[in-house]
């Protein structure tokens, strides 16, 4: 019998599987969908900067431990499995189309020093100093100036789910793929086992000493098994993957919640929408072409770019936007670690090692109150930009 059972094979639950794995439990994983169909396969792969600073709050403190992980996972993953996940701090624009917008970046540059972060206010004219490819926004006014962030980075999110899920098979995960939980059994506090259906279209039971819920946004769901009240809100992004002849951005440009994230390959990816979809993780035609057209905006010309690709995932939202990582209230081996939203990829180290600390009974490194799947939430808009 395995010591831990994790549902969910997303980043969470995988990078969780790797940690506890890693200090030598033997661990099981249950994954309904395959990887395309994860929200950790649909991200962009985005982390902003987030240096670690004296009065941070809980989600930051979280932010930052992860993004001092990553490094080191990065670092450890090539090593372990050959892949290189393609963390890369190429630096980050936020740009605005006009005076009231670029003062709310002004202030958000202030906000961003307060934390440590290095970040510089950028005038119309010194735009293409940092990134050429916007030299023609400038021109025709459609960039009036911007702010700066050197350490923004990014992280291809395919490669790095593949590279965790090999580094899983490594250390002696055993993962299985197409098992759906349909059933959680427990009586007096204790989970007693998960009912499976598995790809093959049989029924199983998997028992293990403890439970871990990664189920992202499914993850809601599953706690009504247990008569938890828990909830996660699914919120569809779609994205669109053009391909240019040559590479035309090198920083992520962001301009408010869209942006233009370009790979060293020439192709650049155009996101996101936030959409309340329900679980409908299709694209549209409008959202798609709402997306080209941002492109054109900045880049003018785009005619010459090709649609690769494009794609939706679920984020996992929850009410306060903040994740759930802890106990499952009134169950001794039963945790949960969902509800990341847009932070999931940046956060999931950080919170693989609170959940194997919590897991193996040592105390989490962060303290985990504001975290607490029962928490009082103060509601909030997941749709709503922070
Ligand atoms: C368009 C888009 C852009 C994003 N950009 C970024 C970004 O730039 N930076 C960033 O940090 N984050 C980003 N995110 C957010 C990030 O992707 C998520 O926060 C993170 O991937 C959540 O991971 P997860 O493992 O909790 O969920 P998921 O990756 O969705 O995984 C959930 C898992 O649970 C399994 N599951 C569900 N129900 C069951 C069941 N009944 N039985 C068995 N298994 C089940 C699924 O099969 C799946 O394996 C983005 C998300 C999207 C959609």
């Amino acid at each position: 019998m395995p010591d831990c059972c994790i549902i969910g094979g997303g980043v969470i639950g995988l990078s969780i599987a790797r940690e506890l794995a890693g200090r030598g439990a033997m661990v099981c994983v249950l994954t309904r969908h395959g990887e395309r169909s994860t929200a950790s396969w649909a991200a962009a792969g985005i982390f902003p900067p987030a240096p670690r600073h004296a009065r941070e709050t809980p989600a930051e403190a979280l932010t930052g431990w992860s993004d001092e992980l990553h490094r080191r996972w990065s670092r450890e993953l090539l090593d372990e499995t050959g892949i290189d996940n393609g963390l890369v701090t190429c630096g980050g624009l936020h740009v605005a189309g006009d005076d009231a917008r670029l003062s709310a970046l002004e202030a958000m540059a202030t906000s961003y020093r307060d934390r440590n972060a290095r970040c510089e206010v950028l005038g119309a004219a010194s735009v293409p100093d940092i990134e050429p490819g916007l030299r023609d926004a400038v021109r025709r006014g459609v960039v009036v100036g911007g702010i700066f962030l050197p350490d923004e980075t990014q992280i291809r999110p395919p490669r790095h789910l593949a590279a965790v899920r090999r580094s899983c098979h490594k250390r002696g995960v055993t993962i299985l793929d197409g098992a759906n939980v349909t059933a959680i059994s427990a009586t007096d506090g204790r989970i007693e086992g998960v009912q499976v259906t598995t790809a093959a279209g049989k029924c199983e039971t998997v028992r293990a000493d403890a439970y871990c819920l990664a189920a992202g946004a499914w993850a809601g769901g599953l706690t009504t098994h247990l008569n938890v009240e828990f909830e996660t809100m699914p919120v569809r992004g779609q994205i669109a993957l053009l391909r240019f002849p040559q590479p035309v951005l090198s920083r992520v440009i962001n301009m408010g919640v869209d942006y233009l994230l370009p790979r060293a390959d020439g192709r650049l990816l155009v996101g996101s929408t936030l959409e309340d979809a329900g679980f409908d993780s299709t694209t549209t035609t409008e959202a798609i072409e709402r997306l080209r057209a941002v492109a054109a905006t900045l880049l003018g010309d785009i005619a010459q770019a090709s649609l690769e690709q494009v794609w939706a995932g679920l984020r996992p939202g929850s009410i306060d936007g903040l994740p759930s990582i802890g106990r499952l209230p009134g169950y001794r081996n039963g945790f949960v670690a969902a509800g990341h939203f847009r932070a999931g990829l940046h956060q999931s180290p950080g919170t693989a090692v609170l959940m194997a600390d919590l897991i193996t009974g040592r105390k989490p490194a962060i303290d985990l109150a504001a975290f607490a799947p029962d928490r009082k939430r103060n509601g909030r808009d997941p749709l709503m930009p922070p």
